[in-house]
């Protein structure tokens, strides 16, 4: 009686309840309804999930790409804690969402097309059943480009960026080679073959047991068809809208050729597409019986972004396109919660949510926040953070190109009250946007801060963050970091130093 973790029951049943978290990759805030977005998708299916229960229009992902945040998500910390920022193979630093269930007797299940998630990062950890197409995969042998540019130097040579900034339709052969091969993967990852496997899992399981279940879907990840708007898209800026995302960085002037609002209009469409897939799981879930005794996430792990202030796509810079995500929560139906939080909320507080619904609570009161005991993040700071890893980390041939570049740059992101402010580790500079109601930062310039504010700043609202991690790199060797050697060989390599 006593545990405060104990699994508590749901009315009229004898078990805990079910956790079902789908996790939309790629999908950005700004496209969504339930995030009250200016331009949004048609997603039917989870704006009724958003009536049934509470949306959180300022959610804010861990991290700006697919590793970093995943792991924040299912560990409730931030990167600071799990310094796990590039593609380091190893078991996850922490308890994972999935291994704390199944201690507590459920079964778990993980259904991914993002094969980054059971390519060997510790994402995986903890759960009984794995879904992929592709299992223990690395991003470098996910295509013949990736595996041709992890072993070859002059795919990222500084000849073949000369060329390109001074002839750019000398892309053409690579989009030729790199882009049908992009095309067929999302083709294979991203299919029906997982609602399948739901579907005939969740019809013939065990139903004494309680189940978590997590999914994630690369609908909304690039690449993209593109969606004429009444405009006719010329051949050349048909090429350009193909060239991969470390290109349009790397080279100036070339993402100012893709035609950036078709391409756009590509990306609602596959954000339906994912809604669609979202209203199939629900159905599932429904025709099974467990709808109303499942604790139901739908989210993202970061957002997009379609050359706001030069980022492209994620895992670049920390503008609101990439840090804020859709964020709907159904708890079970017995559990009565508010139909809107409109506090910064960080995606680390899903654990929590977690294991106050499976002992028995609601997942949290008015202001979104889990009751204590099991509260794990920080919330009397106010502050909610994001990591924006340097786009060299997850495109490491990156790492000694235009080392000027904000988008190379790790960077934290803060939300608080009605301001953003950006760290920018790389020259120390600190931002700041004002985030009054209405107001897209991304449209606007930032003010940069006077150097005596910005350490007073820094200290005030980054120096726990810092010291943290600075305690995790002290302490243990950081994930980070392994393979630093054999990158600055092959840096050195290509003549960069
Ligand atoms: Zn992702």
């Amino acid at each position: 009686v006593s545990d405060p973790s104990a699994p508590g029951t749901v009315a009229g049943d004898r078990r805990p309840p079910n956790v079902l978290l789908v996790i939309l990759d790629c999908a950005r805030a700004k496209n969504f309804r339930a995030s009250e977005g200016a331009r949004t998708a048609s997603t039917p299916r989870i704006d009724a999930l958003a009536q049934r229960g509470t949306r959180f229009p300022r959610a804010v992902a861990p991290a700006n790409w697919t590793v970093p945040s995943h792991m924040s998500i299912f560990t409730g910390a931030y990167p600071n804690v799990h310094g796990l920022r590039t593609f380091h193979r190893g078991e996850a630093p922490s308890e994972t969402i999935a291994g704390w269930l199944s201690r507590r007797g459920y079964e778990s299940m993980l259904l991914t097309e993002m094969i980054h998630l059971v390519g060997d990062y510790g994402l995986e950890a903890g759960f009984d059943r794995k879904v992929a197409r592709r299992m223990g995969v690395s991003d470098d042998e996910r295509t013949a480009t990736n595996r041709l540019a992890s072993r070859s130097d002059a795919l990222y040579a500084p000849w073949l960026r000369d060329l390109l900034e001074r002839l750019p339709p000398a892309i053409v052969p690579l989009n030729l080679v790199n882009h049908p091969q992009e095309v067929a993967y999302k083709r294979e990852v991203c299919g029906t073959h997982l609602l399948e496997a739901f579907e005939t899992w969740i019809g013939t399981r065990d139903r004494a047991r309680p189940f978590f279940a997590t999914f994630n879907l690369v609908d909304a990840h690039e690449p993209y068809p593109l969606v004429p708007n009444g405009h006719r898209v010329g051949p050349l800026a048909r090429w350009y809208a193909r060239t991969p995302r470390y290109y349009l960085l790397a080279v100036p002037g070339l993402k100012e050729l893709v035609p950036w609002p078709e391409l756009l209009a590509g990306y609602l469409q596959c954000i339906e597409e994912a809604d669609r897939k979202v209203g199939r799981i629900v159905d599932a879930l429904a025709a099974a019986g467990e709808l109303d005794r499942t604790l139901l996430i739908v989210t993202a792990d970061h957002g997009q972004s379609f050359g706001e202030a030069g980022n492209i796509f994620h895992g670049c810079g920390t503008t609101d396109s990439i840090t804020r995500v859709p964020l709907v929560v159904v708890p079970p139906a017995e559990w009565s919660v508010p139909a809107r939080v409109g506090r910064w909320t960080s995606l680390c507080d899903v654990f929590s949510w977690v294991k106050s619904t499976v002992s028995g609570r609601p997942p949290y009161g008015e202001d979104g926040v889990a009751p204590r005991p099991f509260m794990l993040s920080a919330p009397p700071t106010g502050l909610v953070f994001c990591e924006g890893a340097p786009a060299s980390d997850p495109n490491r041939a990156l790492r000694g190109i235009q080392t000027g570049a904000s988008w190379n740059h790790r960077q934290i992101a803060v939300y608080h009250d009605e301001e953003k402010l950006v760290l920018n580790l790389v020259t120390g500079d600190v931002m700041r946007w004002s985030m009054a109601r209405g107001v897209d930062p991304d449209d606007r310039r930032a003010e940069r801060l006077d150097p005596a504010t910005t350490e007073a700043t820094r200290r005030e609202f980054f120096g726990a963050y810092e010291a943290t991690d600075l305690a995790r790199r002290g302490s243990a060797p950081d994930t980070g970091i392994p393979g630093e050697n054999e990158l600055d060989r092959r840096l050195r390599s290509w003549g960069y130093e």
